[in-house]
């Protein structure tokens, strides 16, 4: 196993969930409780709570981050959200290409990397989904659609994190086993490097789908797994931060 590159890095991603009261004690809860955590932590509010998040969280420990962006940096798009506006809002991250928007609203790697390309203009750091559904995992081929979507999703010089979301994973709380987990993410590895040289060694891979508290641990030990990416159990702050304390380093 290759040492770590970074700390890990968790990620929670609240997805269409809390109003803005809700949003901001779970906010404080996290600060309050992430004292002592190695991992580096961030959270993924809706836009329109990131600013009610942003001054709880302002001066602490734990990052903010978008859901999605708009890959022009400002005009006519209704409804859109651009890159500097979440940084304009206090969000250093932005999540990209989840497989809730790539099927909701059927967004496509080229789409994927142009928002990623506006991402970093911004100064953002894109956090790039991939992941196989069931049917294409049970028909042998998941390696080979990941490495579409990454040869699809990412732009020259990619600087950032890819998260690897099998989408039978996502919200099921079926996950796959250790070494599944380590076969793709060792394949991710693989391709980066073969996409971007030395500049694919340092990029963070996450593993999203199902991660708990009682899973966090054994997930996080698989090698090549830099941090995860949580959906629904980032949404109660002890389990968010038991996840946390799983990862490597403590
Ligand atoms: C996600 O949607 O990014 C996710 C990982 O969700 P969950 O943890 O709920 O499976």
């Amino acid at each position: 196993m290759r040492p770590l590159i970074a700390r890990p890095l968790i990620a929670g991603n609240w997805k269409m969930n809390l109003l803005r009261g809700p949003a901001v004690a779970l906010a404080e809860a996290l600060r309050a409780g992430a004292g002592g955590i190695a991992a580096e932590l961030l959270v993924c509010p809706p836009a329109i709570t990131l600013p009610a998040v942003a001054a709880v969280l302002a001066g602490g420990p734990i990052a903010l981050g978008g859901q999605d962006c708009h890959m022009a940096p400002e005009g006519a798009h209704t409804g859109d959200i651009a890159a500097p506006m979440l940084v304009d809002a206090g969000a250093s991250y932005v999540i990209l290409g989840h497989s809730e928007r790539r099927q909701n609203h059927g967004e496509t790697d080229e789409q994927v990397r142009e928002k990623t390309v506006a991402a970093l203009a911004a100064g953002l750091v894109p956090i790039v989904c991939v992941g196989e559904t069931a049917e294409q995992r049970d028909a042998g081929n998941a390696t080979e659609v990941v490495g579409w979507q990454l040869s699809g999703s990412l732009p020259k010089g990619f600087a950032g994190v890819v998260a690897y979301e099998p989408i039978w994973a996502i919200g099921t709380g079926r996950t796959p086993s250790e070494a599944e987990v380590a076969d793709m993410h060792g394949f991710i590895r693989a391709e980066l490097e073969r996409q971007f040289g030395a500049g694919g060694a340092p990029i963070r891979i996450l593993y999203g789908g199902s991660v708990k508290p009682g899973n966090a641990a054994a997930l996080l030990a698989v090698p090549e797994v830099g941090g995860a990416l949580v959906g629904g159990a980032s949404l109660a702050a002890a389990d968010f931060l038991a996840i946390a304390r799983a990862a490597p380093g403590g």
